[in-house]
């Protein structure tokens, strides 16, 4: 290789590469766009055409000084160059291999010293093997896929200089920079090829690799498409059958829409539906929108229905097999389905029943369609756990019919009723159509639970959707904005219920026939535990029959400290907390052993803990100052007490405690009372301007029943006033006068049971509440002594027979 330079110490223009070597003997095109380049090329172009070519240690650095260079670089020489908008391209040619020793000049490019390095050219058998080994090597890696210029390729194979050989494939070598810079930097040829065998061993080794993962690919990727195709063939070929996986859905959905029984509307509906369903590309996202609304569509019970007899015979024995007592309800309900069978079986529509009794319904106000269901519908009033929703059950199945159950407890939503319209993203038909696709079929028990819980706002007011739905005049073409198409409900059993009336918007309250469940007094609360629920529960816990023994005084004592409410929720949780101790214990120990668990009532802490009422009432002493009350609440009937204490001021009255608004109104009704009677009860004269007054209801629930408080609470005052005490059981509920006359209240049969249920001996009532006495239980009515009055002296009387005073005032 020519390499020598013409003068071996001359000042050559500097060029800067950032990341390439041109080795000595190879040729490589550059372009040169920084303007230090520029021009160190074009003054190398006008003289002598050498520049040398250093590589910068970091090639992002855009404006290199001196020492950002490596000091061993190659002179070039210029061949061929080109402008080309400010840039150079030019193929130059490696000469020599310098040490930069000095640079000379930095502006307007660099200027550097240069001393030429010769390499050593060892001649010995193993340069030589490396030689052939790495033509070899080289051969065998361009056949492997390695890319290189072929001329290049063909220029070592034909044979060259060893040293030029080691430069070439320096050239060529598939390695970072400054392994490049480093082959560069080597003075031994041998020790040039022993660097570029290890690269080049491992470049072939990578490229085998390479070509062994590339034919696998294509292996997978050949048979990927080639099942790609076998399947879209299928495709094809089920289409041209008519059977591919859609078709075959479509199919199905057009089977069901004939299956599904469907009025001819909502059939031609679905069919319209199913076409634009078939039309639509499957990756269209309404697709699956109108595939959900079909589903509802056909999955509704159109024509499915239970048999539709009544046999009232049957019915009674279903309702005494599944419930103890409520003989009154009972009776009312064999009322209500003997009407029902009677329609049922009649051709008159109720309208002309209307018609005759009034006179006045026009013919335009006429439905088309005469009704054949009750024109009224049941609504269960009663606290929690009396049984209401029992009684629904055993309804269903002594008429063979399903059961469900829709809570409305705190809907405010029209849309919870009757559906959200389709255009809402996740919209789903309302509770009445879920309830019914639940049952299954057309003609359900349908029981709608806290109908007094349903709210109104913005949002439409949910309960004249329900008044829809349940009015059998309406309700054979229920609109769902979902279903978008009427559904008749004309056949389905409706049963709402509800804790309390009060709430209940009048116009749906007008439709409903109210059947109140007014709880139950201990002796029935006892049989239900041990008839029903003491089995139910066994049954659920999986505790053998006759392992468990609860004595009937155990019961008794359950329910009188472990309760304390109308209904018999807790009691079953008590009773259900038994068993699942005993399955607790049962399971842990030998399953053989046939043990018994006797429970008496000193065993209840141990299985229920500590009490958690105590019979408070038989125990205290009679006060001054304090009355009792009876009040109504939505968990049924209870005790109140009232205390009334004194203190000097001018005739203030406090109220504090469980008060709710009207009850402070009944609280001043009583203390005008008693002031304006001071005299004839012999009070202190004058109390109200020397004395405050202050009312306080220390526990217990706030009454809902607006103002039967008064009676207790003038009592209270006035025992305060007299220092007399007043009877503890003695009972009292009634509303007051100014005037002292005592009015009818409401709730009466549940304030009974819950007087009774508390121990007390005495109930003094409104005369005028003497009628709702009628369906108490017989235990009760003997229990207890009941006053009747119509004048609050009358209470005084039987309240605080100590106090002295006269009928004037
Ligand atoms: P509600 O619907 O009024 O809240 P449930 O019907 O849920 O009450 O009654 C609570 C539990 O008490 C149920 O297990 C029910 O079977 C039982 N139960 C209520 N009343 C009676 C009864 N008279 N005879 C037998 N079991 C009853």
């Amino acid at each position: 290789m020519s390499t020598s330079l013409d003068n071996p110490n001359q000042l050559l223009p500097v060029v800067p590469i950032r990341d390439g070597i041109v080795f000595p003997g190879t040729e490589m095109i550059l372009t040169f766009g920084r303007q230090r380049s520029v021009k160190a090329i074009e003054a190398a172009q006008n003289a002598g055409k050498r520049v040398v070519l250093v590589m910068q240690r970091n090639p992002n650095i855009n404006d290199p000084t001196p020492s950002d260079l490596y000091q061993i670089g190659t002179v070039g020489e210029i061949v061929q160059m080109m402008r080309n908008e400010g840039e150079i391209n030019a193929l130059v040619r490696g000469i020599s291999k310098v040490e930069l020793t000095s640079y000379e000049a930095v502006e307007p490019f660099f200027v550097a010293r240069v001393a030429e390095i010769a390499d050593v050219i060892e001649d010995d058998e193993e340069t030589k093997a490396l030689f052939n080994h790495l033509t070899n090597e080289l051969r065998q890696a361009v056949k492997l896929g390695k890319t290189m210029d072929f001329l290049t390729f063909m220029n070592i194979m034909s044979g060259m200089s060893p040293e030029t050989l080691s430069y070439h494939l320096a050239g060529v070598m598939d390695t970072k920079p400054s392994e490049r810079q480093e082959l560069l930097e080597l003075n031994s040829v041998k020790a040039r090829f022993e660097k570029e065998a290890a690269y080049l061993a491992k470049e072939v080794k990578v490229l085998e690799l390479e070509k062994k993962i590339a034919t696998k690919t294509q292996e997978k990727f050949e048979k990927n498409v080639k099942e790609q195709v076998l399947r879209e063939r299928i495709k094809t070929i089920e289409k041209e059958l008519g059977d591919d996986d859609e078709n075959k859905e479509f199919k199905e959905l057009a089977d069901k829409i004939k299956k599904a029984g469907m009025p001819q509307e909502v059939k031609e509906k679905a069919e319209k539906e199913l076409r634009r369903l078939t039309q639509m590309s499957q990756y269209n996202p309404e697709a699956s929108y109108v595939r959900t609304y079909l589903d509802w569509l056909v999955e509704v019970p159109w024509n499915q229905e239970s048999a539709n007899t009544v046999n009232l015979a049957d019915a009674e024995k279903v309702l005494n097999q599944d419930h103890y007592a409520l003989g009154k309800i009972k009776e009312r309900i064999l009322e209500f389905l003997a009407v029902m069978k009677l329609r049922s079986v009649s051709d008159e529509p109720v309208e002309k029943a209307e018609k005759t009794t009034k006179g006045v319904a026009s013919e335009k106000n006429t439905p088309k369609r005469g009704s054949k269901s009750a024109p009224t519908i049941l609504c269960f009033v009663g606290p929690p756990g009396v049984g209401k929703t029992s009684i629904g059950k055993s309804i269903a199945r002594s008429l063979g019919r399903k059961f469900v159950k829709m809570s409305l407890g705190g809907i405010r939503d029209e849309a919870e009723v009757r559906g959200h319209r389709r255009t809402y993203v996740g919209a789903m038909p309302g509770r009445i159509i879920q309830g019914i696709k639940q049952a299954g079929t057309k003609n359900p028990v349908f029981m709608l639970d806290e109908i007094d819980k349903v709210g109104a706002d913005f949002r439409g007011d949910p309960s004249a959707a329900l008044l829809e739905a349940l009015d059998p005049e309406q309700n054979y073409a229920f609109s769902d904005h979902y279903l978008e198409v009427p559904y008749d409900l004309s056949e389905v059993f409706f049963i709402t219920t509800c804790n309390q009336l009060d709430t209940i918007p009048p116009a749906l309250r007008d439709r409903l026939e109210i059947i109140r469940f007014a709880g139950y007094t201990e002796d029935e609360k006892f049989h239900i535990a041990k008839d029903y629920l003491f089995e139910k529960q066994r049954i659920i816990h999986g505790v053998p029959a006759k392992v468990v023994d609860l004595a009937d005084e155990g019961l008794r004592e359950i329910i009188r400290q472990y309760t304390r409410e109308a209904g018999v929720r807790n009691l079953e949780r008590e009773v259900a907390t038994i068993f699942r101790k005993v399955a607790k214990k049962i399971a842990d120990a030998d399953a053989k052993s046939k043990k018994t668990f006797v429970i008496k009532p000193a065993d209840l802490q141990t299985y229920l803990g500590p009490t958690k009422f105590s019979s408070s009432l038989a125990e205290k002493k009679d006060e001054v100052g304090m009355s009792t009350g009876l009040a109504w609440t939505e968990a049924g009937g209870d005790i109140l007490f009232i205390e009334v204490a004194l203190m000097p001021g001018r005739g203030t009255l406090i109220l504090t405690g469980q008060l709710g608004d009207v009850m402070k109104e009944s609280a001043q009704a009583a203390m005008s009372y008693v002031r304006s009677r001071f005299k004839a009860l012999k009070l202190p004269e004058k109390f109200y301007q020397k004395l405050d007054v202050h009312v306080h209801v220390p526990e217990g629930a706030v009454p809902k029943d607006g103002p039967s408080a008064g009676a207790a609470i003038a009592t209270a005052i006035v025992s305060a006033l007299s220092k007399k005490a007043a009877k503890r059981l003695v009972a009292m509920t009634g509303e007051i006068t100014l005037r002292g006359r005592v009015l009818e209240i409401g709730g009466v049969k549940e304030k009974v049971i819950a007087a009774h249920r508390a121990g007390i001996k005495d109930v003094i009532l409104p005369k005028n509440n003497k009628k709702d006495l009628e369906d108490i239980p017989k235990a009760v009515m003997t229990d207890l002594k009941f006053h009747f009055v119509e004048h609050m002296d009358e209470v005084l009387k039987v309240a605080m027979p100590s106090l002295k005073f006269s009928t004037q005032n």
